[in-house]
């Protein structure tokens, strides 16, 4: 077998997010904070791991970081509870677990792996998915685990409204007051090791106030998260809705199979040019059974870094890629 070049991308959302926006000592804990995840992640690809453990554990890293709006920092809803979505997808042979709704799982991407693994179905949902953790003997913690002041402030600022807003982004909020100096956001993981197999997950508190159930796209196969050995493993931050009906993650492995398109011709396709049409903002993060890597996103910033065999490593916020 040839050893194939390893590389571990991870994002920690995308949004609004200007370097007016942050101070040097809050850049230096998403630095930190993004470095800590990747070497989590990378430490296993490093050995000969397979890159669902990669990913599972830089996700797990960025879910128990208040920084990010996943696990331990997953926003409010509009009644004051953490309701976390989560999925994760093996590129080697399409096997996907995700996981919807759900509260107190300290780990919601353990959550979604162990669907994969053991449920017998990729989707579970709310207080089943509750009742099958317990079964697989899941980490539980309780509800003030979950409290951050910063995101309780964002959350109390519109909680009497029927405005919903994106943990980075508050255009949607007219006028409404709210604290908009930390951007914190959605975190996911996509991998390739030495074998060339992918795989991709995704992790969310969703949207502060969210009400009735919602469900973002980082849950859905195919919308936020996605892998296939055969084009690419891809995890997706942004306004959720647009990401649904656009089916982002799948759209850039079509994009490749049925078009012959490179990693960074698919994802610019649909992140700058289909994406944007429809008004979506947000973008992902990319990489194929080469190793080969690539993030697009058409907001301001997204928290992302990356990794490689190559000895190269990267970690930024900002910038049109
Ligand atoms: N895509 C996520 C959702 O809509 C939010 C995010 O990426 O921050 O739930």
């Amino acid at each position: 077998m040839n050893k194939k070049k390893t590389t571990l991308c991870i994002h920690g959302g995308a949004g609004n997010i200007n370097p007016s926006m942050m101070n040097a000592e809050q850049e230096k804990s998403y630095r930190q904070s993004l470095k800590e995840a990747l070497h989590a992640g990378y430490s296993i690809l490093e050995k000969g791991g397979a890159a669902m453990d990669a990913v599972v554990a830089a996700i797990s890293s960025l879910e128990d970081n208040p920084l990010f709006n996943a696990g331990r920092g997953s926003v409010f809803t509009k009644k004051g509870l953490h309701e976390m979505d989560a999925a994760v997808m093996d590129g080697s042979n399409l096997a996907a677990g995700a996981v919807a709704g759900v509260r107190n799982i300290k780990n919601p991407i353990v959550l979604a792996r162990e669907i994969m693994l053991h449920s017998g179905h990729v989707f579970l949902s709310g207080k089943g998915a509750g009742e099958f953790a317990l079964n697989r003997k899941l980490e539980f913690a309780p509800d003030d685990y979950f409290f951050n002041k910063e995101r309780y402030d964002q959350w109390i600022a519109i909680r009497d409204s029927d405005f919903y807003q994106l943990d980075h982004k508050d255009d949607n909020l007219k006028g409404i007051p709210v604290n908009t100096d930390h951007k914190f956001g959605t975190v996911g993981a996509v991998a390739c090791d030495v074998s060339g197999n992918l795989a991709a997950g995704t992790s969310t508190g969703g949207m502060t106030n969210k009400r009735f159930g919602r469900i973002g796209d980082s849950p859905v196969i195919g919308s936020g998260t996605y892998a296939n050995n055969k084009t690419c493993a891809i995890s997706c931050t942004g306004h959720g809705e647009f990401f649904l009906r656009s089916v982002v993650a799948y759209d850039v492995s079509c994009m490749m199979e049925y078009k012959g398109f490179s990693l960074q011709q698919a994802c610019d396709e649909v992140v700058q040019h289909k994406l944007k049409k429809l008004g979506g903002e947000g973008g992902l993060i990319s990489v194929d059974a080469w190793g080969n890597y690539y993030f697009s996103f058409n907001s301001s910033g997204m928290y992302r870094a990356m990794r490689n065999s190559e000895g190269n490593e990267e970690v930024a916020f900002y910038g049109k890629p």
